[in-house]
This record gives C-alpha cells, sequence and structure tokens, in this order.
C-alpha cells in the first residue's frame, strides 16, 4: 500500500492509499490461472509482436515516422526455436521499446501500453487493429517459462535495452551484449515441464490455428533441423544445395478482408477446403462486411450435408483482427447458424473475453441479428434469381432454414416465401404455389407423405387424381410444418389421414343407391369388420370412392397420428393394450367396391368374414403397419383363398 498522509477540514488525520501488488503474489496467480489453455502463449506474444508492427506502420501512415519504407516485405515476425537451448523466440521489427517504456509497460502489470498508444493515435487515423485490450497477454509467457528475456530497440534509434525476468518476478535491465536491429525480441526459456513447447511440430500447429491469417508475414526457424539440414548439405554438394525461399507460415490477406466483388467462385471454394479440411464443394457462401458501428467481416458457408445429423456439426471460427480467437462461440453466433461453417472477425470484440460479457453485450445482439439478416437475404436472393440451382441445392438446406425458423420467428417471416416443398415426383414448389393449385380440389390442405414406400399406395390414389404431394420425411419437417399451420391457416396431412374428397364419388351406379342400402346390412359390415380388427377402436365409413377396384382404406386423424409419432420419438410405449383402445383408426369401405357389397349383402356368412379380414389385412398392409404375427396370419388367411380358387 502506499500512502500519503492529508491534513483535514475536522482538523483530524485521514491515510488515503492505493493498493499495490507484489509481484512474488501476483506472479503464481497468473502462471496457474491466466488461461486454461497454456498453447494460448504463443497467441499472445505473436499478437504483440504483430501489434508492434501496426503500430509502426501507423506511425508511418500519419506520417510522424519518414525513414522507414512500408513495404509488405518490410515487416516481419520471427518465431525461433531452438530445443538445444530450450528457447523459444518471438522476435519482430515492429516499434520497439525504450528503457523507459519497457519499465513502463512490462515492468507494471496492466499498464498496458496498448491504452497509452491507442490514446494517443488511434483517434486520428480511424480503425481498430491494436490487438491488447487486457493489459496482461506479456505475461503469459510465464506460463511455460522459467525466465523471460526481452531485447528491445525502440524506432526512435535510443539505445537497446536487455531485460531478462525470473518467475518470480525479479528482473534486471542492462544493456545488451550487441546492439540489434529495430524491433523487440521476446526470448523464453522454456520449463522443464513443459518441454512440450520445444516440439517443432507443436509450435507450428499452434501457429497455424492461432496466427494462420495474422495481417504480418510470420516465419518459422527451428535452429537444429535447419544445422542438421545445412550439415547434410555440406556433406554432400554444398555447389549443388539450390537456396531455398523463406516462405511464410500464413496468409496476410484472408478473403474475408478482400471486397467480394474481388473474389472469385474458386478462391471461395480453394478457402473453405483449407480452412475446414472438407474437400467437398460448399453450396453457397455469404461474404459479411458489416461497417461502422458493427465493424466486422467474415464468410459464411453452407457446408454439403451428407445426412439430416451432419448438419448439426458447424464450425465457426472467430478472429480477432486476424488472430484466431476460438471455434463455435455460441453466444456470438445465432444457435441455428452454429450449423453453418465459417470465420468472423471483429475488431470490436477485445480478444480475451468472458462469457458473460458476451451475453450482455448489446453489440453482439446486434451482430447475430445482422448475420441473420444477410442470411436470409442470400436466401431470398437464391430463390428469387436462380431458382433452378435453389431448387437442387434444397434438400441440402432444407433442414438447416426449417431449424432457422423453428428457433427464430423473425428468421421464419424473413425466409418464408422462399421455402420450398419436395414433391414425391421430385419436382419442388413454394407452399404458395402448391396451395394455388390445390385452391379448387383441396383449398388450404396440403398433401404430404413421410415415407415414399410404406404410403406408395396411397400416393398412387391420390396422383391418379393429380393431386401433389409434399414429400416430408424428417423430424424436423414435421415441427416446421406447425409453424406454417399456424401462420398460414392451414393444414397439412399425411395421406393416410382422411379419404380426400376428391378422390370419393366417381361413375358407378351404386353412388346412388347407397341412401337406399339396407341398414341393418351396413350394421352388419361395421360389426363384422370391427371384429376382424380385434381391440382396434374402429370407426367404420362407407363412401363410394372413384377407384372402384379398392374396397377399403384405413385412414388415422392427423392429430392423433401426430401424438403417435411424437411419443414414438420420446420413446413413450405405444405398444400397450390400453393405448391401442384409445387409437381411433377410420376404416372407410368403398361402397362402389363388388367385394364390400357382397359383404354388405350376408354379413353373417363365413366367406364375408374370411374376405373381411383379407380385406382388413390388405389395408393394413397398405399402411405398412402389420406385426410380425398380424403377417403370419395374413399368410395363412391368403393360402386359404388360394385354396379356394377351383
Ligand atoms: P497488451 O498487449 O494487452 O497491452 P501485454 O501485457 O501483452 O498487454 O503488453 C504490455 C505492453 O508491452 C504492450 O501494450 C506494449 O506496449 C508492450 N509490448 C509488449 N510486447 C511488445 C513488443 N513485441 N514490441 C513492443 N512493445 C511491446
Amino acid at each position: 500500500m502506499s500512502e500519503k498522509t492529508v491534513f483535514d477540514a475536522e482538523n483530524s488525520t485521514v491515510k488515503r492509499g492505493g493498493i499495490s501488488v507484489e509481484t512474488e503474489h501476483i506472479f503464481p496467480i497468473i502462471k496457474k490461472w491466466l488461461y486454461s489453455e497454456k498453447e494460448i502463449f504463443l497467441r499472445e506474444i505473436v499478437s504483440n509482436a504483430a501489434d508492434a508492427i501496426t503500430k509502426l506502420r501507423r506511425l508511418i501512415s500519419l506520417g510522424e515516422v519518414r525513414d522507414i519504407p512500408d513495404g509488405e516485405d518490410d515487416f516481419r515476425i520471427d518465431v525461433i526455436l531452438d530445443a538445444k537451448a530450450g528457447t523459444l523466440t518471438v522476435r519482430d521489427n515492429g516499434i520497439g521499446m525504450t528503457e523507459d517504456e519497457l519499465q513502463k509497460y512490462i515492468c507494471n502489470i496492466a499498464l498496458s501500453g496498448a491504452l497509452d498508444f491507442i490514446e494517443k493515435y488511434e483517434g486520428e487515423s480511424g480503425g481498430g487493429g491494436i490487438i491488447g485490450h487486457f493489459g496482461l497477454g506479456f505475461y503469459s509467457a510465464f506460463m511455460v517459462s522459467d525466465t523471460v528475456e526481452v531485447i528491445s530497440k525502440s524506432y526512435l534509434g535510443e539505445k537497446a535495452v536487455k531485460w531478462v525476468c525470473d518467475d518470480s518476478g525479479n528482473y534486471e535491465m542492462s544493456e545488451p551484449d550487441e546492439e540489434p536491429e529495430r524491433g523487440t525480441s521476446v526470448i523464453m526459456h522454456i520449463n522443464e515441464e513443459e518441454k512440450e513447447f520445444l516440439a517443432s511440430t507443436r509450435i507450428c500447429d499452434i501457429l497455424e490455428k492461432y496466427c494462420y491469417f495474422l495481417p504480418i508475414k510470420i516465419f518459422f526457424k527451428d535452429v537444429e533441423k535447419e544445422e542438421s539440414q545445412s550439415k547434410k548439405d555440406s556433406d554432400s554438394d554444398a555447389e549443388s544445395a539450390e537456396e531455398k525461399k523463406e516462405e511464410p507460415i500464413n496468409d496476410i490477406h484472408p478473403l474475408w478482408q478482400k471486397n467480394a466483388s474481388d473474389c472469385t467462385d474458386d478462391e471461395y471454394k480453394e478457402f473453405y477446403h483449407r480452412v475446414f479440411g472438407d474437400y467437398r464443394d460448399p453450396l453457397f457462401w455469404i461474404h459479411i462486411s458489416a461497417d461502422y458501428p458493427l465493424n466486422f467481416r467474415g464468410i459464411l458457408y453452407f457446408p454439403k450435408l451428407i445426412n439430416e445429423y451432419e448438419s448439426l456439426e458447424g464450425q465457426i471460427k472467430l478472429y480477432y483482427n486476424q488472430v484466431f480467437v476460438a471455434d463455435n462461440i455460441k453466444e456470438i453466433i445465432p444457435e441455428h447458424l452454429l450449423m453453418l461453417r465459417g470465420v468472423l472477425d471483429c475488431p470490436e470484440l477485445p480478444l480475451n473475453v468472458s462469457r458473460s460479457y458476451l451475453q450482455n453485450s448489446g453489440y453482439v445482439t446486434k451482430m447475430s441479428q445482422h448475420m441473420v439478416k444477410k442470411v436470409a437475404d442470400k436466401l431470398n436472393s437464391l430463390y428469387n434469381t436462380e431458382r433452378e440451382k435453389y431448387e437442387k441445392i434444397w434438400d441440402d438446406i432444407k433442414t438447416f432454414v426449417e431449424y432457422g425458423c423453428l428457433r427464430d420467428s423473425k428468421f421464419y417471416d424473413r425466409v418464408k416465401g422462399s421455402v420450398l416443398l419436395p414433391l414425391t415426383d421430385g419436382r419442388h414448389v413454394t407452399i404458395d404455389e402448391y396451395l394455388e393449385k390445390a385452391k379448387e380440389k383441396h383449398k388450404d390442405k396440403i398433401y404430404y407423405a413421410s415415407d415414399k414406400t410404406a404410403q406408395a399406395q396411397y400416393i398412387a390414389v391420390y396422383e391418379k387424381e393429380g393431386i401433389e404431394i409434399a414429400h416430408l420425411e424428417t423430424v424436423i419437417d414435421t415441427q416446421f410444418i406447425t409453424i406454417v399451420e399456424h401462420d398460414k391457416n392451414i393444414k397439412f396431412l399425411r395421406v393416410d389421414a382422411e379419404v380426400a374428397d376428391v378422390l370419393k364419388g366417381g361413375d358407378s351406379d351404386n353412388e346412388n343407391k347407397t341412401d337406399d342400402r339396407d341398414k341393418t346390412a351396413r350394421d352388419g359390415a361395421t360389426e363384422l369388420f370391427r371384429r376382424v380388427a380385434g381391440d382396434v377402436k374402429l370407426t367404420v365409413k362407407f363412401e363410394p370412392l372413384r377407384d372402384a377396384g379398392l374396397p377399403a382404406v384405413i385412414t388415422e386423424p392427423e392429430h392423433t397420428r401426430r401424438i403417435d409419432d411424437m411419443m414414438k420419438l420420446y420413446g413413450i410405449a405405444t405398444s400397450g393394450a390400453n393405448y391401442k383402445q384409445n387409437r381411433e383408426v377410420m376404416l372407410t369401405l368403398n361402397t362402389n367396391n363388388a367385394l364390400i357389397n357382397r359383404i354388405c349383402s350376408s354379413p353373417e356368412s363365413e366367406t364375408s368374414e374370411d374376405i373381411a379380414r383379407h380385406i382388413w389385412s390388405l389395408a393394413r398392409l397398405t399402411r405398412g403397419s402389420l406385426t410380425p404375427d398380424e403377417m403370419g396370419a395374413f399368410l395363412t388367411e391368403s393360402y386359404k383363398i388360394l385354396g379356394l380358387i377351383p
């Protein structure tokens, strides 16, 4: 505590002071708790190096510094691994530090030089770019080091300074043995327990993960490897050893920083393959560049999916001024966009940021909304301008769109005009197009099939009458249609939910006679079918159907079947006797059919019972709902009937 004694008006003495932190107390805490993942130290030190270069370049662009060239190749960061010496060095040729600055910024925890710099210069040039917002990044070097050395020479040309600090925070400052070039070297003497950070592959992996798109060229050198290589070269024919051109390990111009109009489709695809390791081409992409005040850029890709479930594993990488921060930060990216793949660069968010900060940030909310709007706009523009391509990719993006609509009603409102219904015949129509066509025959009703094979007979009957059938086979489809039903006040009905009006009637002369039919004969037939159906709660109806060859159709009201589907989905038993009895099943007998008429004329006869049982089984078979036992009984029955053929 630094104290000063003051005299107050009441004539009494008051002591005031500021809390000071003893380094030996704070150091162990930094070492242990600064970051949960130790590898982040390298991101921090390399980011500081990039900051130092960005600062110098800004001074040059402001005309404050005139004698330093400002080309892309004039600046570099070197990461040098010397496993034998046990050191990892990060060197930059940026702004450097004078002795006073080193004292001020490095020797005082949290007195971040970034703040000073931003206050002085940032306002003048506008825009962000200085990475440190946090003030502790440099100390992360102590998470993996026994000793950290800093050798720095300021762009101002003052004498260079060397600072050596052990892991309890005791340091020495002196003049370095040799006067270095402009810039800073941070030499980390890696701790015995953190030896993994002396492995070349480990360092390269970390650099690739966090620094691949950093805006300054980074060169990696493994001293041991180079020594053994140069020995090999000199052992062989030194003359013929070609000068290898030094290549940076990073891409300083990531695609998202360019203007969309300057990027080609091939560039987008290539970037996608490289960043996400997916050999397939993405379906399409959205290049976002949100101006002030949002100020973030990025590219969102719609990946090609193999199946419904794979889509749940998207990947959105968050960057901060081209430095990787993290994957899939749920607080920033709306949940349904997490199924996409992409990169977002948000200089407005600090590099080190807490989850609670993000959850409560108004900026983050606006950013999310902006992305959702961009995605919706893109879908609508594809629909409006490239309908053919849109139809082709619809089956791949459908799950994403439907999920988005389920999670976010605003998204639904934006895209609903571009939602397509796949039809059983392979075509795609919008909901409005479907309804327009259905206007006369089945107003406000959309018929659909959930399983083309199991419901093939039903589909055939509808198709015969020229009715379009939507093909909605996924679980998410069935949830999605409920939103559309509420929104448009329409009904989705599975093909086996009712006997559509359009299937009724026909040219049989029985149609008129149905009213005169003997009521007792119908009651007898109803009785008979209930008996053969066993414990099912059966409602029997008589209707003249257009297709005279079809004796009977089983239907189950849409609402009970949906409840049933839900119960199955959540693993609630649907096989108990109680459950069966409460299930409403409707059997429509076709009064245009000869077999039904035969049953009605003598419902008591043994043959009628055989025929009724067989018709019931066939009707159930059409719905694909025979149990193995019932299938056995059905086969026995069928053979018996074959035996009756003279
Ligand atoms: P931050 O980067 O968040 O400000 P750090 O603890 O990482 O906090 O660094 C503290 C300060 O030390 C920086 O703001 C900067 O002024 C100075 N500094 C760190 N590394 C370098 C470097 N490579 N070159 C010049 N200055 C540096």
